[in-house]
């Protein structure tokens, strides 16, 4: 999942001061699941653009129309076309709620509209339920080793990215960036090749990574298909 965090009210305010024929636009998707930028959290936005509008800049009811709405996806050209043509006319500007990718989505499909974000995308995560935290597992590298270092992703977990095992800084199985709060995703590793039997793999050399790999701007060219609801 895609990891979204709503940007501070204020911030929002004045990133939208010159908008008041505005969409906050929600996703279904990562934001929506997550109850960061679904349809209930576009419609509270919504009103308290308005408030604030109303109280901060002085506008009237009569001046705003400031609407909320949702898709099933925003990183989606089709679902963002199907939704929102022929509906997006009457706003200045879209305040999407969905990550980068969702926001640039309704930019790419609607060039002649001012497309905001109303959120910022923080990372790749896993959902730990129980506790309802968040926390980082992919960086979308490329080039996935999981299958080297026991389902561990040192790219992500490993504060300097480190692909040949754990530096010097560890204490007892903890990182010392952060102040040895962190686990040391390399002990993590070896714990758990070791208890597949692989340490062989623990020992391989892991030669620099080629970045090139994950130059961005990234494509890949015709091959997502869409198996979702929606289409
Ligand atoms: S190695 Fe890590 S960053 Fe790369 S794809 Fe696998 S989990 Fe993601
Ligand atoms: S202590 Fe472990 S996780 Fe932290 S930077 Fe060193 S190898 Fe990476």
């Amino acid at each position: 999942m895609i990891v979204v965090e709503q940007k501070p009210l204020e911030d929002i305010l004045d990133m939208v001061k010159d908008s008041d024929r505005m969409l906050v636009l929600g996703c279904d998707g990562c934001s929506g699941i997550y109850q960061v930028g679904g349809e209930k959290q576009a419609e509270m936005l919504s009103s308290m653009l308005k408030i604030g509008k109303k109280t901060k800049g002085g506008k009237k009811e009569g001046d705003l129309k400031i609407e909320a709405s949702t898709v099933l996806r925003q990183c989606d050209k089709e679902i963002v076309r199907e939704a929102l043509e022929g509906s997006i006319e009457g706003y200045d500007a879209v305040l999407s709620m969905a990550c980068g990718a969702g926001v640039q989505t309704v930019a790419e499909v609607f060039p002649e509209k001012l497309v905001l974000p109303a959120v910022n995308t923080k990372f790749i995560g896993m959902q730990d339920r129980e506790m309802g935290d968040l926390h980082e597992r992919c960086s979308a590298c490329g080039d996935c080793i999981l299958d080297e270092t026991g389902g561990i992703c040192p790219i992500t977990r490993c504060a300097k990215g480190l692909l040949n095992g754990p530096c010097g800084g560890q204490v007892e199985g903890k990182c010392e960036v952060g102040g040895y709060e962190n686990d040391c995703a390399w002990i993590l590793i070896y714990k758990k090749l070791k208890e597949f039997g692989k340490i062989d793999q623990f020992l391989k050399l892991r030669l620099v990574r080629d970045n090139r790999i994950s130059q961005s701007p990234r494509d890949l060219k015709g091959g997502v298909k869409y198996s979702g609801g929606g289409e």
